[in-house]
This record gives C-alpha cells, sequence and structure tokens, in this order.
C-alpha cells in the first residue's frame, strides 16, 4: 500500500486511519463473527448494538439533552433542505433565512415551496466573505425558526458564535458539527452530512426536539416526516449500515482525542498556523474577513488563477492533495477537519513559504 498523503478535500474528507483500518477488517469478518459487516441484517443483535452505541457516543459528545432524538437518515444533507421546512413549516407560515453561501441558498429555495421565507441577511453580493453579527438582522417575532448553516464550506466563513435571537434555531452544520461545543438546548433542530465531521457519505444525522415531531401534517409522505424514523428508531426501513458503523468508529475516535472541547484547541491550533501564514506572507489573500474565518476551511488566493492553478499542482506533487478551492470561487481552499493532522497542516505551511520565495 502506498504511503497515505495529506488529503485537504472539502468532502468526502480524510478520517483517521486507525477507524479506515478496523473498517476494513470489519467490513470482511465483523468483530469475529464469521460474517462481513455489510452482510448483517440491520435487525440482528450485533447491528442493532452498532446503531444504539454510534448514538449514544453522539449524545454523549455533544451532550444532548433527553427530550432530543437522533436520526440517522438518507438523501444527503441537501434532503434536509426540504424536509425540514415540509415538516416544520406550514403554507401561511414565515420562517428566516441568513443566505452566507451556495447550501444556505439552496435550502432558502426550497422552504418557498412551503412557506414565506423572509431572508434577514445576504453576504451574496460580497462573494459570501463573511457571516453576520447578530445586530446586523432581526427575526421577526412570528417566524417559526431562524435557519442558518454555521460553516459555510465553501467560501471559508464560519459563526463564531451562535446567534443569540429568541428564535428557534435550525442549523446545518455539516462541515462542521463536533468541531467546537455547541448547546444544542438551544436548537430545534441540527442536521450534518456525515462525509465531513463524521464519516463517510451515506448517512445524515439529524438532532430533533421530540416536541417538533407531530408539527407535521398528515399529506407529508411517510418516508419524509421525521416523526416515522424517530418512532422506528431510524429502523422504519433499511439504514445505510456501513456509514453508521463507520460513524461509531469515528465518534469513538474523537471520544479517545478526548472530545469536542479537546479538539477544537486541536482545530484553533491548526487554523491559526494556516492563517498566520496566509496572514503574513504577501503573495496570499484570505477570502474570509477576519471575523468570520471558518477553522475548518481555510480559503485563499494568490495574485493570478495561473499562479493558483502552478500552487495546487505543485502541492499535489509533493502530497498535499485537494486544495483547488470550490469551482463557483476559485483559488485555494485547505479543509482541515477534525480528522486532518497537524503534521499535514505544518507541511502546507512550510510549502507556501517555499512557494512564496520562488513565485514572489
Ligand atoms: C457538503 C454540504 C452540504 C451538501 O451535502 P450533501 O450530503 O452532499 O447533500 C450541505 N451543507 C453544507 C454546509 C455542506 O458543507
Amino acid at each position: 500500500m502506498p504511503e497515505r498523503i495529506f488529503n485537504f478535500s472539502p468532502g468526502p474528507a480524510t478520517l483517521p486511519p486507525a477507524v479506515l483500518k478496523e473498517a476494513a477488517a470489519d467490513v470482511v469478518n465483523f468483530r469475529n463473527s464469521g460474517i462481513g459487516l455489510i452482510e448483517l441484517s440491520h435487525r440482528s443483535k450485533a447491528f442493532m448494538a452498532v446503531a444504539e452505541e454510534t448514538e449514544a457516543l453522539i449524545r454523549e459528545l455533544m451532550g444532548i439533552p433527553n427530550n432530543y432524538k437522533v436520526l440517522f437518515l438518507q438523501g444527503g444533507a441537501s434532503t434536509q433542505f426540504f424536509m425540514v421546512p415540509m415538516n416544520l413549516l406550514h403554507s401561511g407560515q414565515k420562517a428566516t433565512y441568513l443566505n452566507t453561501g451556495v447550501w444556505a441558498k439552496k435550502a432558502i429555495k426550497e422552504a418557498k415551496l412551503f412557506g414565506q421565507v423572509e431572508v434577514a441577511y445576504s453576504s451574496e453580493e460580497i462573494t459570501y466573505k463573511r457571516v453576520p453579527r447578530d445586530d446586523e438582522y432581526t427575526v421577526a417575532a412570528d417566524s417559526q425558526y431562524l435557519y442558518f448553516v454555521t460553516n459555510n464550506t465553501i467560501y471559508g466563513t464560519q459563526f463564531p458564535a451562535m446567534p443569540t435571537k429568541e428564535a428557534m434555531l435550525i442549523a446545518d452544520m455539516s462541515s462542521d458539527i463536533l468541531s467546537r461545543p455547541v448547546d444544542v438546548s438551544k436548537f430545534g433542530l441540527i442536521f450534518a452530512g456525515a462525509q465531513k465531521n463524521m464519516g463517510p457519505a451515506g448517512v445524515t444525522v439529524v438532532i430533533i426536539r421530540e416536541d417538533l415531531l407531530d408539527r407535521v401534517d398528515d399529506t407529508v409522505p411517510t418516508m419524509l416526516k421525521y416523526k416515522t424514523h424517530a418512532d422506528k428508531d431510524s429502523m422504519f426501513n433499511t439504514p445505510p449500515c456501513f456509514a453508521i458503523y463507520c460513524v461509531g468508529r469515528v465518534m469513538h475516535w474523537l471520544k479517545q482525542m478526548g472530545g469536542v472541547a479537546a479538539i477544537e484547541k486541536i482545530n484553533r491550533d491548526k487554523a491559526a498556523l494556516l492563517y498566520e501564514a496566509i496572514d503574513s506572507i504577501d503573495l496570499y489573500r484570505g477570502h474570509a474577513e477576519k471575523e468570520s474565518r471558518s477553522l475548518m476551511n481555510v480559503t485563499f488566493n494568490l495574485p493570478t488563477p495561473e499562479l493558483e492553478a502552478q500552487f495546487v499542482r505543485e502541492a499535489t506533487a509533493v502530497g498535499l492533495d485537494g486544495l483547488k478551492g470550490h469551482r463557483s470561487v476559485g483559488g485555494c481552499r485547505a479543509s482541515i477537519y477534525n480528522a486532518f493532522p497537524k503534521e499535514g497542516v505544518e507541511k502546507l505551511v512550510s510549502f507556501m513559504a517555499d512557494f512564496a520565495k520562488k513565485n514572489g
């Protein structure tokens, strides 16, 4: 097997090597049972235990209160863009959205199919280079919820703290869930596609306050009601077994790392190294405004697209992979989620200094 390189991919993203090794062995022979992990019935004792352990670890790591359900759903984070309003926003009712990037905008488009949408803030005109402070927008008193994206994966912006509005919060945490402590009790619903910070693609974790499960109209199809999945502990139909197992192993790894508060410190250290390089070397310009900088996705530009292409090419050649920015903004992006090792960030920083010396 070739040596692992540093994988800065925005998602699916790098996972802890110990988890990959364990999963590879378990796929063939699950914990010495004689049956491969992905051959197990989802209703078998062995798999039920996996699903229960995964949920218990997520609850423990995030400090999820008892009056919340944790669901394992399919369809990606993008399915939540419509499932949220389909379940929680009735026709004629109002919801407030913050337009801080493409993922937020897509959610806004879907919400308009169900109710009245107020976009209380948008940074679209300034290529989404910042997120709003609390005093930059208002939420109407009759708004059902305030929807926002905690970390804007493409632009490299992140809410430094959660909004402190009166409204019930709903958040897409796909790219920063479990990267820092969050007070779940302030939220009605949190969702995250697993493939950035929790595991492989194929499962979306939804954390929903129990009293919201009954808000849904009878006209909503069974599979698209949160209540259906909550009532059956995510076993209404066959769940994405392999992805749930992997999330469980990543949670186990995270717990061994010291949990969410400990990983936040590491994440802050990693991001600080990169932002310091961007700020101190003339060749690089950060895309996000400083107050909105993400700890997970670090976006930056070089003076020309040609130089950016050369930067990405030469970085790839020395084992720093996946640094090309999203097609909608160009430039470069280093995604440094929980499982991304600090040594990779150090190697990138030293590459950036060398590259600037040769091309500055
Ligand atoms: C990647 C991403 C999505 C889309 O996730 P899918 O699982 O591909 O639908 C949505 N929101 C955010 C913040 C993301 O980073």
